[in-house]
């Protein structure tokens, strides 16, 4: 049986990504008004090199911004910012910025890298950030390296800086442990909402959904579909002579066996009770009728056993096209009325009949 694809899980990524575009998409407009702001304070304390190289920032964040207005793409827009903050991070180290308190600012970086990559990302770029502070601190006459930190300055900085990303880290963890949790449990209900309990097969809910997409789809670009309409003869009897295990027992075997028969792109449903509904795309009558004369013919040929006893189990089934109906209400039902002559005609067999001298040609195999 095909499965839908699941859903749940591409919305609420997409969701958590539209989220987290939003929130950059802040982020950079306050981050440029603020180099900006900075740059000109810099501009007026005549410290014109620093001023030119903020408002340079400010203007690759901008870039940043109209590349993502113009193609949205998200992981760009997310790697171009984290590329272009951790740039200007590493200028602060190695500049001080002004009065030195340049790395300051590497207290933003943990919780908006855990944010926006995994957490391994996260932490690799976090290390790489150590490792440049270090060689910075450690080898001031380094080129480019005009910044000088006192010793208590750098103690002071690490410790904090290593408190506070571990506490990002582990807020991260937790917070995406609960996310996926979250995410599994909707999976299941959401898997359990469509899925008849006792045969594992769609329920008549899912079926329902289906059925709609399917006739859509006929409407959209004509193509054919077919229903099978199955009920297992006599049941009542079955429950009343065996018992309701033995009942059930014989509901999941008839379901399995059913799986056995139909092709991948079939779905076999649960309707209710002991009636099953198999939805068969691209299927004209002629190979729902044919594919159906098989299924009941291995039913009628396996043996159906429980507690040692032998069960005696057909089915009967009705059939209809879409070619043959205007609506799904239809298309169920007329394959119920079909349904109920094959129960009419006897059972164990399949309706409509179909001569071999009709148009459409024989019904090989069939009973019926
Ligand atoms: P027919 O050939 O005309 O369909 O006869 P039938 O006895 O199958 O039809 P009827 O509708 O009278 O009986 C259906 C029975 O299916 C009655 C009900 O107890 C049984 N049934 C429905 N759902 C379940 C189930 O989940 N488990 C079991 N064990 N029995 C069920
Ligand atoms: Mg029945
Ligand atoms: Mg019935």
């Amino acid at each position: 049986m095909t499965r839908l694809p699941d859903p749940s899980q591409k919305i609420a990524d997409e969701s958590e990504e539209e989220r987290v575009s939003r929130l950059l998409t802040g982020l950079s407009a306050m981050a440029i008004l603020f180099l900006f702001g900075i740059g000109a304070k810099a501009w007026f304390a005549t410290h014109v090199t620093h001023a030119a190289v903020l408002w340079f920032f400010a203007v690759l964040m901008a870039l940043n911004m109209l590349l993502f207005a113009r193609n949205g793409n998200r992981r760009q827009q997310k790697v171009g910012m984290i590329a272009i903050v951790g740039l200007l991070f590493g200028y602060l180290i190695v500049t001080g910025g002004e009065s030195n308190t340049g790395p300051l600012w590497l207290y933003v970086f943990p919780p908006l890298l855990f944010y926006l990559t995994d957490l391994k990302t996260g932490t690799a770029v976090l290390l790489f950030c150590y490792l440049l502070a270090v060689v910075v601190f450690q080898f001031p006459e380094l080129p480019l390296v005009t910044a000088e930190y006192t010793t208590d300055f750098k103690i002071r900085f690490f410790a904090t800086l290593t408190f506070e990303s571990i506490f990002c880290f582990v807020l991260e963890a937790s917070r995406l442990k609960a996310r996926n949790e979250l995410m599994n449990l909707a999976r299941a209900h959401e898997h359990a909402a469509r899925t008849d309990e006792l045969t594992g097969l769609s329920n008549r809910r899912d079926m329902q959904h289906r059925l709609g997409a399917e006739f859509s789809r006929y409407q959209r670009s004509g193509h054919h579909f077919s229903i099978a309409l199955i009920d297992l003869d006599l049941f009542k009897h079955i429950n009343d002579e065996y018992g309701h295990d033995a009942g059930d027992h014989v509901l999941r075997r008839f379901a399995a066996l059913m799986q056995g028969v139909i092709r991948q792109t079939d779905v076999a449903a649960r309707w209710g009770g002991e009636e099953f509904l198999i939805l068969l795309p691209d299927t004209s009558l002629l190979q729902a009728l044919t594919l159906a004369e098989r299924l009941r013919a291995e039913v009628a040929n396996t043996e159906f056993t429980f507690g040692g006893e032998r069960l005696p189990i057909t089915i009967s089934a009705g059939i209809c096209s879409i070619a043959k109906a205007g609506s799904v209400n239809e298309l169920l039902k007329q394959a119920d009325i079909h349904l109920y002559s094959a129960k009419e005609d006897g059972r164990n067999r399949i309706a409509p009949r179909v001569r071999t001298t009709s148009t459409e040609g024989g019904l090989p195999g069939a009973r019926a």
